[in-house]
């Protein structure tokens, strides 16, 4: 078997890749990568840089390829995703920033993409009750809500609503997943690296699929 492995979970906004991603990264023992999670802690840090991905965000709209781009070849380059591989959560989201993800792997390349499939009356729910940890990102719902108080399991930290989860921003980005997003399906498909998997149902029943998509798919052939 290949150690490590080298993932990316496409899906719409309220899919569950950051649920999925950080189980697949516990269970392949490799660095989950979300650049969501990224521009978030770089807003609550205060920078520049921040401050700029901040008006992308609370607007639904995408962050510039080339600066996304660079922000994950950084964090490509070192150590650990070099060794172990990776579980990228929210990127690439634009057929340009797949390009440029495959010249930064090139030769081995992504192990699979995965499209995690859940019908849209579905992630509206999840998101209108989607409720996040601002330190962590863990997520929790009005429906499972942390054990205390709205304070994190993980972490301790104070559980909001994301500033970026109002339905005119919520709209905004699943016509932006259907435009610049959905068409990296077919982008992964010709070059033979997509599987879909269900992602509707209970989450342990949800990862227990893609693991074994994901094994199905690593196994050494012949
Ligand atoms: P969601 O999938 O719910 O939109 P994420 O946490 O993945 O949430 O991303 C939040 C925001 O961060 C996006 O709406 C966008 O502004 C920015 N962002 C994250 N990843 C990318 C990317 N690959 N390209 C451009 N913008 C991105
Ligand atoms: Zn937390």
């Amino acid at each position: 078997m290949v150690p490590g492995a080298r993932l990316v979970l496409l899906g719409k906004q309220g899919a569950g890749k950051g649920t999925q991603c950080t189980r697949l990264a516990l269970h392949y023992i490799v660095p989950h990568i979300s650049t969501g999670d990224i521009f978030r802690a770089a807003v609550r840090a205060g920078t520049e840089f921040g401050k700029k991905a901040r008006e992308y965000m609370d607007a639904g709209e995408l962050v510039p390829d080339e600066v996304v781009i660079g922000v994950v070849k950084e964090r490509l380059d070192q150590d650990d995703t070099k060794t172990r591989g990776f579980v990228l959560d929210g990127f690439p989201r634009t057929v340009h920033q797949a390009d440029a993800l495959d010249t930064v792997l090139a030769p081995r390349g992504l192990d699979l993409a995965i499209d995690l499939e859940v019908d849209t009356t579905v992630v509206l729910q999840r998101l209108a009750s989607r409720r996040v940890c601002v330190n962590c990102g863990a997520n929790y719902s009005v429906d499972s809500p942390p054990k205390v108080n709205w304070t994190c399991d993980i972490c301790g930290n104070e559980v909001i609503q994301r500033a970026d989860d109002t339905e005119g921003a919520i709209k905004r980005r699943l016509d932006l997943y259907e435009e610049q997003t959905a068409p990296l399906i077919a982008w992964y498909l010709e070059r033979d690296k997509l599987v879909a998997v269900n992602g509707e149902g209970h989450p342990d029943t949800v990862t227990n699929r893609l693991i074994r998509a994901i094994d199905h798919r690593r196994e050494p052939q012949g």
